[in-house]
């Protein structure tokens, strides 16, 4: 988009914002940007197991650390994620602000 068509947009044709049905109704503790290392730490805790398997088929067999699959879902809904998808998606976002890269506006587009 060059300066000579941003008069000639009109805000009617503008796209609208639509959220993101999988992150709607995020609880307001999963969006703030403070609790993301308490939110990590806990979900990789709950998941933490003492054994070593050396394949996956060891590690789908032993009970111990299928406990811990169940232990990490549970922790996940109990922190306020809906589903592992809201989770992934709630990961990448966070990311992104944790990152500290920021998407600067090309201000000779503005004025
Ligand atoms: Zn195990």
């Amino acid at each position: 988009m060059t300066p000579e068509e941003l008069p000639k947009m009109d805000p009617k044709n503008l796209q609208k914002y639509t959220p993101d049905p999988d992150l709607f109704g995020l609880p307001a503790q999963l969006k703030d940007p403070a609790n993301y290392e308490y939110i990590q730490k806990t979900l990789i805790h709950a998941l933490r197991s003492t054994c070593d398997h050396s394949d996956v088929g060891e590690w789908e067999k032993c009970f111990k650390c299928q406990q811990k699959v169940i232990d990490h879902k549970n922790t996940m809904i109990r922190l306020g994620f809906k589903s592992p998808l809201q989770y992934r998606k709630w990961k990448k976002i966070m990311n992104h602000i944790m990152s500290g890269k920021r998407d600067p506006v090309n201000k000779s587009l503005t004025s």
